[in-house]
């Protein structure tokens, strides 16, 4: 590949690992950019994505400095950080017609004047590699489309920002956008990790008088308080630990439930269990994606109430990416704080496992800069 760079890059191998090695980046063609990686978050869905047919180039989430432009590309220059972002909605189809965006029909792969089977946007082992949700950010340097960039400040911390595309737009996107959580209104968030946590800032944003904060750790339950609920409880690994959870919400509620209730923990076996912990009438919200059969006793849904599976926080990232921006300078939102543990790209798999093990909110892959 003509004008093709050098970089280093974590691959998957479809079988639940995957590699660190040299791959080729082309250069930008019509409508395309190609960003000089500076902090990449590492999520849980990396670590589901090493078993998607691959290979792939791993991550999703992440910040860095724009090397070069292609064609009509208009509105960026190159040296300008920015925050990459896996959504793009095309602005035309029927849901985004409908303001969701965030579930837009049409494919977000690079644009269609590039066809990657003609061009192939990235090589490794002299074989076109795709890359994960088509940004692909445990790299050195990627190609992607310009609309997958949001302009960031010269003076935001990209070890810090680069959270800001998956986990944290989630949970404030689903407190403020999905749950439309309102002045005065009392919310519970069952695990306080990255994503629950970005709950309990959104819903402090919001203005919600009441925040209750559920998990096993005490550690985690710490770092809900410091950054906004007003209760916390811990859940014990007793069998009626929901049942008591759920009547200690109730004393907090004067009798009702809370108004909100979301599910953070990423386990599948707690998908219904926000239900328990809110009024009638009121919305459980379930973050995890959860996958596989989970069986609900029925009356936890009397009466009227809502239960949403939100998709990144119902991002719309024209729309939303400013405001984290003004609130983070505005020191409503911190992120800072959540960043608990930084690594370079080869200690992937250490990130990887200090994720699995809940000892970081968010950890991030930094890259080393003197060697790109
Ligand atoms: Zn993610
Ligand atoms: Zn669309």
């Amino acid at each position: 590949m003509t004008d093709a760079i050098s970089s280093l890059a974590a691959i998957s191998d479809s079988h639940g690992g995957f590699v660190i090695d040299n791959t080729q980046v082309r250069a930008p063609k019509h409508g395309e950019v190609r960003v000089r990686m500076a902090a990449a978050g590492v999520c849980h869905t990396d670590h589901q994505s090493l078993q998607w047919d691959g290979p792939l180039v791993l991550g999703h989430e992440g910040a860095g400095w724009i090397e070069s432009i292609g064609p009509n590309v208009t509105d960026l220059a190159v040296g300008q950080p920015v925050l990459l972002n896996w959504a793009i909605p095309c602005g035309h189809c029927l849901p985004c017609q409908h303001a969701h965006g965030h579930l837009c029909d049409r494919t977000q792969g690079l644009s269609p004047e590039s066809p990657s089977v003609d061009s192939p946007h990235t090589l490794w082992r002299h074989q076109a590699v795709r890359r994960s949700f088509n940004l692909g950010t445990f790299s050195q340097y990627t190609l992607v489309r310009a609309s997958a960039l949001t302009r960031l400040p010269e003076h935001l911390a990209l070890d810090e920002a680069c959270i800001l595309g998956c986990g944290v737009m989630t949970g404030v996107g689903s407190a403020i956008q999905s749950a439309q959580v309102q002045h005065g209104d009392t919310v519970v968030v069952l695990g306080c990790g990255g994503v629950g946590l970005s709950v309990v800032q959104g819903a402090r944003i919001a203005g919600a008088s009441t925040i209750i904060a559920l998990d096993k750790r005490i550690e985690s339950l710490d770092r809900a308080s410091s950054m906004g609920a007003t209760h916390t409880w811990r859940i014990t690994d007793d069998g009626d630990a929901l049942e008591a959870a759920a009547a200690h919400v109730r004393i907090l509620t004067q009798g009702r439930g809370a108004d909100h209730a979301f599910e953070a923990t990423g386990s599948h076996r707690l998908a219904f269990a926000p239900l328990k912990f809110i009024r009638h009438g009121g919305t459980a919200l379930q973050l995890s994606g959860a996958h596989g059969e989970v069986s609900v006793a029925m009356p936890d849904f009397w009466w009227d109430k809502r239960y949403l599976t939100p998709l990144y926080g119902g991002c719309h990232p024209e729309r939303d990416f400013p405001k984290l921006l003004r609130w983070i300078d505005e020191g409503q939102l911190d992120v800072a704080s959540m960043v608990t543990r930084r690594y370079k790209l080869p200690q992937l798999q250490a990130a990887m496992n200090d994720m699995l093990s809940g000892r970081n909110i968010k950890g991030v892959i930094v890259f080393d800069q003197e060697s790109a």
